[in-house]
């Protein structure tokens, strides 16, 4: 099993197991050590179906504090349907990880009920952007202190007409965190919000 040789610790390990994964996509041979390793920034192009998931979920579920109740990371996605997805497989991803949080928060559903969720204690938040950023507004969630920021999708999220959205979110959280960008597609805007909120972020193309 290829997965033993990435880095990743027992309990997600035996997650794994349970997946059913026999071995690692390409683009999480290539994500997951180097995001393990060190806290970089990184631009992943990489097509939904690739496993983008587990290659930003692994590490995120490795390095949160489970004993630490405050949200460290925003993991922003297009969609409710996305959304819901991403945190179902982080859920999974964390099984045998105690007292790790992930809460999803989109538009259309009861935004009380959401902050509640969050108020209880989210290590991880998967939210799509415009739910988000009037989560932010009513002073819902504080995202100040994170330590990861992914963004998944970036293209989708870009076409949807999420620009502004985005920039605002990623304003509102620190510099020193590290920021993993997924996307099928490397159009202008993207490279824009790459440039401005990233540093020196290593590339993988799968
Ligand atoms: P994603 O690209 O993250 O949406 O993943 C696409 C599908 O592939 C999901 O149903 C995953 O559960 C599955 N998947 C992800 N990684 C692996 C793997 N290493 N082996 C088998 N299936 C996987």
């Amino acid at each position: 099993n290829k997965f033993e040789q990435l880095g990743l610790n027992e309990s997600l390990l035996k997650a794994i197991l349970d997946l059913g994964f026999e071995n690692p996509s390409e683009v999480q041979e290539k994500a997951i050590p180097l995001l393990l390793e060190k806290d970089t920034d990184m631009v992943a192009l990489a097509q939904t179906g690739t496993g983008k998931t587990a290659a930003f979920g692994f590490p995120l579920i490795q390095k949160i504090d489970a004993d630490n109740r405050n949200t460290q990371a925003l993991v922003l996605s297009p969609t409710r349907e996305l959304c819901l997805q991403i945190t179902n497989e982080l859920k999974n991803y964390s099984k045998y990880e105690k007292g790790i949080n992930v809460v999803a928060v989109y538009g259309g559903a009861s935004i009380t009920e959401q902050a509640r969720e969050i108020k209880r204690g989210a290590q991880i938040i998967v939210a799509t952007p415009g739910r988000m950023q009037d989560m932010i507004n009513r002073g819902l969630v504080n995202i100040k202190n994170i330590d990861y920021c992914v963004l998944d999708e970036a293209d989708e999220m870009l076409n949807m007409g999420f620009y502004d959205d985005i920039v605002s979110i990623l304003s509102d959280t620190p510099d020193e965190k590290s920021t993993w960008l997924f996307s099928a597609t490397m159009p202008q805007e993207v490279a824009r919000i790459a440039k401005q909120f990233m540093s020196e972020p290593v590339e993988i193309t799968v």
